[in-house]
């Protein structure tokens, strides 16, 4: 198993959608960035990276790439999928959390949670998303910027048939049988 941790900041506006977890949200401002701004899945992707020793967003997506510019980032969190499925790694969990005075945020979890699940082909039951406040303190409290946090876990991918062909009916003392 392997964990990782990513985080991120991107600072409040003017004249921006404001997406969390691919999720639009009614509010004045929105977050300023290259992409979609979507602070929350930039913090997912980089547990995932993390975690899979793959570097960070800002290597495979660098902000000075005209093909990244407006993008969602769940097409980002689907890439990052890809390439850890590439890499032998399934997702066992992540949790997150979203640091934002303001606006409210519990109502659009579900569906944060629906999306980033979707993208990465995993049950809801293995994402889970918080949001809290800093008491007014800081820039996310003052909402100057929202910033996000996240872990993950990865579990290996293992090709069952090679497995079941070396083991020849016995069992290998393994971490679980696949159904
Ligand atoms: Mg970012």
């Amino acid at each position: 198993m392997r964990v990782g941790i990513g985080y991120d900041v991107h600072r409040l506006t003017e004249n921006r959608a404001l997406i969390l977890g691919g999720v639009e949200i009614p509010f004045e401002k929105g977050l300023l960035g290259h992409s979609d701004a979507d602070v929350l899945v930039h913090a997912i992707m980089d547990a995932l990276l993390g975690a899979a020793a793959l570097g960070d967003i800002g290597k495979h997506f660098p902000d000075t790439d005209p093909r990244y510019e407006g993008i969602s980032s769940l097409e980002l969190l689907r890439h990052v999928g890809n390439l850890l499925e590439e890499h032998g790694y399934a997702v066992e969990n992540i949790d997150a959390v979203v640091i934002a005075q303001r606006p409210r945020l519990l109502p659009y979890i579900p569906q944060m949670v629906e999306n980033v699940a979707r993208v990465l082909g995993v049950e809801k039951s293995q994402v889970n998303i918080k949001a809290t406040t800093e008491e007014g303190l800081g820039f996310t409290g003052n909402g100057e910027g929202i910033s996000a946090q996240s872990v993950c876990m990865l579990i290996p991918l293992v090709d069952w048939s090679v497995m079941t062909d070396s083991l020849e009916g016995e069992c290998g003392g393994c971490c679980g049988c696949h159904e």
